[in-house]
């Protein structure tokens, strides 16, 4: 166990000189890596459990937001668009940022590609180099040291959601994801991480307050579509993503006798479209299938079936058929 993981989560002031100066400084540079996120700080590596409070507070405030439900009260058309807007950003985190951008399971154009990575990006879960460069560090370490989130090593709240907090955790580990730092597009989405989710916000609250004045009858407007279609939805979808990491290595059955103590738990599997087919997943995490048997249903791999039917992605990666039989003699 590394220093980094022995020690709890804390806020740390790092060497920074202290008062008002200090102080100052230390606001500044939080407030720029809200939007500049390549911007280096030597406290990630010196204090890499501290907290950086100041730059976690929009995702404190994206949950607190959620709250405002109670002033802005709700319509059929809200609820439906935060429903909707929950199983795409599903669908692209799984398919694209985890089984595209992580894993390399599929092939398609480089249109598409950022395409993909546009629309994770509206996930509000950084940018597509950050995440699947932990992502690749989980596999690479899974349960074992040197594991981003592990609820065997670290617990389960630091698997949940602590490591995301975490200043150790910030930087996009470029050195892991050399296939993609080819693509200037790319380091684009990932540098300036807050651009697409900014944008989403102000896209629905727009289209609340367009609906307000063109469709009176669907009883929505900005704020209330801001909330439900945006905070609620993103809220939910940051932790059934998270579940991934801390429920699906404790909670449910295992296929495969992998080193990892990662689970397969049809429950998560329904609500992240796959992603709860995680035992089968460590054990084989090339393929683009996740639910191995015919009753393990694993939506995002038909809806890949479809979109390479008609010509958007190809070559989806199969199980060899040894692991399929490994996984049936269990
Ligand atoms: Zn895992
Ligand atoms: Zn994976």
């Amino acid at each position: 166990m590394t220093a980094a993981q022995g020690t709890p989560l804390r806020v740390g002031r790092g060497a920074d000189p202290a008062g008002a100066r200090g102080f100052a400084r230390r606001f500044w540079h939080s407030t720029v890596r809200w939007f500049d996120s390549w911007t280096p700080d030597e406290r990630d590596a010196s204090d890499p459990r501290g907290v950086d409070w100041l730059r976690v507070s929009p995702f404190i405030v994206i949950h607190l937001a959620c709250l405002a439900v109670f002033v802005v009260g709700w319509s059929p058309f809200a609820l439906a668009f935060a429903a909707a807007f929950y199983v795409v950003r599903m669908f692209a985190i799984t398919a694209f940022y985890h089984r595209y951008f992580s894993h390399r399971a599929f092939r398609t154009s480089r249109a598409a590609q950022f395409c993909f990575a546009l629309l994770g990006a509206t996930a509000t879960q950084r940018g597509p180099l950050w995440w699947a460069a932990h992502h690749r560090a989980h596999h690479r370490h899974s349960d074992g040291e040197g594991d981003v989130h592990s609820p065997e090593r670290q617990g389960f709240w630091y698997s949940h959601v602590g490591w995301i907090l975490a200043r150790g955790n910030f930087r996009t580990r470029t050195e892991l994801v050399p296939d993609w730092m080819r693509f200037p597009e790319l380091r684009f989405l990932d540098r300036f991480d807050a651009l697409v989710p900014l944008a989403t916000m102000a896209a629905i609250w727009g289209l609340g307050a367009l609906l307000a004045r063109v469709a009176p009858g669907l009883g929505t407007d900005g704020p209330q579509l801001f909330v439900w279609g945006y905070a609620v939805s993103t809220v939910v979808l940051y932790h059934l993503t998270f579940s991934i990491n801390s429920v699906a290595h404790r909670v449910g059955s295992r296929s495969f006798d992998t080193p990892d103590e990662s689970r397969n738990n049809w429950l998560l599997a329904l609500l992240t479209l796959g992603e709860g087919w995680h035992n089968n997943h460590h054990r084989y995490q090339a393929s683009a299938r996740q639910g191995f048997r015919a009753r393990e249903v694993d939506l995002s791999y038909l809806a890949l079936r479809a979109m390479q039917a008609v010509g958007i992605v190809r070559h989806l990666r199969p199980v060899p058929e040894r692991v399929l039989r490994e996984g049936r003699r269990s």
